[in-house]
């Protein structure tokens, strides 16, 4: 079993003021792969000194220092990429396949989006008024991540702290820590100063709300559950930090009976699985027009019923198990919510898939038939699930789109060009992707309502990790 119990702190590895093991499980297999330590507020006080101190001169770097350290940082990643995908399967279970193709593949093109935007960002600008503005770096930033796509959020947190010249301390989920303190032996061989990224692993009450509450950190990037994400705004609250969220998403896809629905409906039950179901922005709620509805529903259970669990250690295009035993045990209940509430049952359904009694593994499941107020159309379900709602106008589909408390991702599928821009326009979303249209690094991510504020990736990234000064003249 691996020993990973030091935290980064000042550019060295070091180990915890207090011991306190936990051990790190491979949800395909359930056994124990490495053991952490779990931080306390006392670990976070020194990461957020180390993080005070290297932003007095840090902060003062160019933007073409800052970019050849990033450049470095990306040879770095590049040669090492084998290994994230691999630790990314490890811990989360993402079949390897697809951590070569996407986990580790975000760590190369989030960083090329923040390089260039980073080449474009103007700091200094005159206004027409007279008036000169200026971009600082924020401060000591506080990093929260999840376990659902690691490397993605570490990327999209960490790079835009030390590319706009701040500093900033990361709290990785305690379920994937491992490519987490691998990207920390990244940062540290591409000689970034001591102190400008620290890490220090935790769990969100202990560690993460130390975070949130330091008077030494000027802001907070949290991804993760809606109820996290309002447990660290009130922690922030007292020291009024800057405090960016991406949270849940309940995304809905609407079908239009004009659309290409053999490519269009298979193709959106693959993204709905895509990471055995684990991803915030995922097309769960799809909202078919009823001339067409019993076509898309046997389409979409021919694609459910090929979709496959496996092994994460093997290639293809299966999907793996969910990341823990706690989310097991929410995705079951759920389904049998469904169940319980007189959805149908299409594809899947409670219990584990045949053959596969150890792991985190769920039935992909479909339930056609669904009202928008039963919990597994209102809930964030974060596994294999998908839910099949009828409607009969437009207007009726984007009010069902629009009736929930989130508002990250929207899906439409249409021929029509037309329509396809004016019912985006109607969604409550910070995401519409029209026609499988995917998401591109450089372009913002996040979402309307409880699914966040702020924007992550390229420019507007940027932007969230910058203060604004103005400066007047006579
Ligand atoms: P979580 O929100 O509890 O954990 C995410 C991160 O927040 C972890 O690093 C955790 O340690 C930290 N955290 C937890 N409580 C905190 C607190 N009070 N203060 C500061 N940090 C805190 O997520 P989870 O329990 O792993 O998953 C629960 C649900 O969250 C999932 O079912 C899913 O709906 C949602 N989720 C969403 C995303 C997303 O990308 N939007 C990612 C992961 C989970």
């Amino acid at each position: 079993m691996l020993d990973k119990r030091r935290f980064y702190i000042n550019g060295e590895w070091v180990a915890p003021l207090q011991a306190n093991d936990l051990e790190v499980i491979n949800p395909a297999t359930e056994q124990p792969i490495a053991v952490i330590s779990m931080g306390t507020a006392a670990d976070i006080d020194r990461a957020v000194a180390a993080a005070k101190k290297a932003y007095q001169t840090y902060s003062r770097t160019s933007a073409e220092e800052r970019l050849a350290l990033l450049e470095r940082l990306l040879a770095i990643y590049k040669r090492r990429y084998d290994e994230v995908a691999r630790t990314i399967t490890l811990e989360l279970g993402a079949p390897i396949t697809m951590s070569m193709q996407q986990q580790a593949d975000v760590g190369v093109g989030h960083l090329q989006g923040f390089i260039d935007a980073l080449k474009n960002l103007h700091i200094r600008e005159e206004l027409p008024n007279g008036d000169i503005l200026v971009r600082e770096p924020i401060g000591v930033c506080g990093l929260i991540t999840p376990w659902n796509w690691p490397i993605n959020q570490i990327a999209l947190k960490v790079i835009p702290a030390l590319a706009t010249g701040s500093t900033c301390v990361l709290k990785p989920s305690e379920f994937t820590p491992l490519n987490a303190m691998l990207y920390a032996e990244m940062v540290d061989e591409a000689g970034f100063p001591a102190g400008t990224f620290n890490l220090v692993n935790g769990d969100g009450v202990t560690a993460g709300a130390a975070l949130s509450k330091h008077k030494d950190v000027d802001m907070m990037s949290f991804t993760g559950s809606t109820r996290a994400g309002i447990a660290v705004s009130k922690d922030a609250a007292d020291t009024v930090k800057r405090v960016t969220l991406e949270l849940g998403g309940k995304s809905p896809n609407i079908v239009f009976e004009d659309a290409d629905l053999e490519d269009r409906v298979a193709g959106s039950v693959l993204e709905c699985f895509n990471n055995s179901g684990q991803s915030c922005d995922a097309p769960t709620r799809m909202l078919i027009q009823r001339s067409v509805y019993d076509k898309a529903v046997r389409i979409a259970g021919a694609a459910g019923r090929e979709a496959r669990v496996g092994n994460p250690e093997d290639e293809g295009d299966h999907i793996g198990p969910l990341v823990s035993h706690i989310q097991y045990g929410r995705v079951q209940n759920l389904i049998e919510a469904g169940i319980a509430e007189g959805a149908r049952v299409l594809v899947g359904g409670a219990g584990k898939p045949e053959g596969y009694e150890t792991g985190y593994f769920v039935q992909p499941t479909i339930f056609a038939d669904v009202r928008n107020d039963m919990r597994i159309a209102k809930e964030e379900v974060f596994g294999p699930v998908l839910s099949l709602i009828p409607f009969d106008t437009e207007e009726e589909a984007i009010a069902i789109a629009n009736d929930t408390p989130y508002g990250l991702a929207a899906y439409v599928q249409t021929g029509d060009a037309e329509r396809a821009e004016r019912v985006a326009s109607r969604l409550k979303a910070g995401m519409v992707h029209i026609n499988g249209g995917p998401h591109r690094y450089g372009s913002p991510f996040g979402g309307y309502k409880q699914s966040g504020n702020g924007r992550e990736g390229g420019k507007f990234g940027l932007e969230d990790f910058l203060e604004v000064k103005t400066i007047h003249r006579p």
